[in-house]
């Protein structure tokens, strides 16, 4: 039974900080210490981290998703499947579409949105990849320029022209995947694989900004020998329906494309922003507890917080990793508030490595300290998938998950 004065708990967003902070808080508190509740859009949770896999064609959408229900304790977690349309912070409210509900703790865990920077035309003329409607949306769009291009009286060849705006890691590892996939779409549909363009665009003066440079050629290397047409230092000005407008040394270009897919970084959460917390591009700035300054009731955390890393003083990237860390440190100072006992904990980010992957078999990154690329850090890759699922679904997922 659930007594009247029993603290409420509303998380909102069954990502990866969100389902940490549930599957943890739940072994943390009491059947009657806690009133737990979980708010998300889907009945199901979507490995963000597979979705350029899916919107490629290469795994199938349902292989990166399962149900939020198989992994959390429903005696002592509700879960509501429903869409946040707003967070009144004042009232202590937040707003569903199809009701209300009132909180005592709130942890906003409600993931990125993509960052367009307010470019003309990316809203109405590109993809980005965010979650499984749009990556079923991606691959189906693609697949239907091969299916339908033989079918025409004349062809018109940039549909077969696929252009990825950011070389960032979305980027890389989306291309990595349409790498492996096209020439599969070109048997597929009898397209001579000499039509086909796949074109990045970044305008910084490499890919992967900030990373290990011997990785960064490496990656660069192996997806330029597998067709990838890289235009760095140069920036996507504008989308419209037959493609983008480029900019490199004040030069405009324009490139004809049938899909442009918008890779080039994220913001937290707008409904963050709508909300009325202090914030950067949808992030705020929270506590060394993950609290919300002013506001000692709210957690924020993932992709909508932000957290400066001390050693290099900028912020943590926004990640799984992180985003999971996160949800390990919001369950345990819920779980000290509510029970009135020991010591708010500061969150310590524990960076395990960075590992992006070329498709399949191949991939680029830093793991305890050590670079690795090729199948080795393929499958570090796997590793560090598998630990995420593990971390929330116990091995039962991960044999569901993956073919180990
Ligand atoms: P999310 O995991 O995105 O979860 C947010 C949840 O909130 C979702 O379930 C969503 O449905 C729900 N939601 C959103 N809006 C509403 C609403 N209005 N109402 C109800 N529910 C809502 N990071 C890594 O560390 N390693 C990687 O290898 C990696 N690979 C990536 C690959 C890709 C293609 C992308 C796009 C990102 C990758 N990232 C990776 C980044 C990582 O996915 C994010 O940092 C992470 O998902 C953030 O976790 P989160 O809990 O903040 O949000
Ligand atoms: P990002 O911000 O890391 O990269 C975006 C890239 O787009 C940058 O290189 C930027 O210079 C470029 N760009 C921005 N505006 C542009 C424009 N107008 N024209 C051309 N290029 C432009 O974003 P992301 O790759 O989406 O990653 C988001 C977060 O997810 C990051 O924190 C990243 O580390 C994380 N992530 C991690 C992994 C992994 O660990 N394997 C994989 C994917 C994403």
């Amino acid at each position: 039974m659930i007594s009247l004065k029993t603290p409420k708990v509303v998380v909102l967003g069954a990502g990866y900080g969100g389902l940490m902070t549930v599957t943890r808080l739940q072994k943390l508190v009491g059947i009657n210490q806690a009133d737990i509740t979980l708010v998300n859009k889907n009945e199901y949770h979507y490995e963000t981290t597979w979705l350029h896999e899916a919107s490629a064609g290469t795994l199938h959408h349902d292989k990166c998703r399962y149900n939020i229900k198989d992994v959390i304790d429903t005696n002592k977690v509700k879960f509501i499947q429903d869409t946040v349309k707003k967070i009144n912070k004042e009232e202590k409210k937040v707003i569903l579409e199809n009701g209300e509900i009132s909180y005592d703790y709130l942890v906003i865990s409600l993931g990125a949105h993509p960052e367009t920077f307010g470019i003309k035309g990316l809203k109405e003329h590109t993809f980005s990849i965010s979650n499984i409607n749009s990556a079923r949306h991606i691959r189906e769009h693609i697949e239907y320029q091969f299916a339908t291009y033989n079918t025409e009286q004349e062809k018109d060849d940039s549909r077969l022209t696929l252009v990825v705006g950011g070389a960032g890691f979305t980027g890389i590892e989306f291309l990595g995947e349409l790498a492996n996939r096209i020439p599969e779409l070109c048997r597929e549909y009898d397209v001579d694989h000499k039509k086909v363009r796949i074109i990045c665009v970044e305008a910084a003066p490499t890919a992967l900004p900030g990373f290990d440079p011997e990785l960064v050629d490496y990656a660069m290397n192996y997806l330029q020998k597998k067709g990838v047409e890289f235009k760095i230092g140069t920036m996507i000005k504008e989308a419209n329906e037959h493609g983008i407008i480029v900019a490199k040394d004040d030069k405009l270009e324009e490139i004809k494309a049938g899909t442009v897919v918008w890779a080039a970084g994220v913001r937290g959460n707008s409904l963050v922003e709508e909300a009325g917390f202090e914030n950067m591009r949808g992030r705020v700035k929270v506590e060394k507890d993950l609290r919300v300054p002013n506001n000692d009731h709210v957690f924020i955390i993932g992709d909508c917080a932000l957290i400066i890393n001390e050693e290099t003083e900028r912020p943590y990237p926004p990640t799984a990793q992180i985003a999971m860390q996160q949800g390990e440190t919001c369950a345990k100072n819920i779980a000290v508030l509510i029970k009135g006992q020991g010591e708010l904990i500061e969150f310590k980010a524990d960076i395990k490595g960075t590992v992006a992957s070329l498709g399949e078999d191949d991939a680029v990154g830093v793991a305890f300290g050590k670079k690795m690329v090729g199948t080795k850090a393929s499958f570090m890759k796997k590793m560090i998938d598998n630990r995420a699922l593990h971390m929330i679904g116990g091995a039962g997922l991960v044999l569901k998950k993956r073919e180990v």
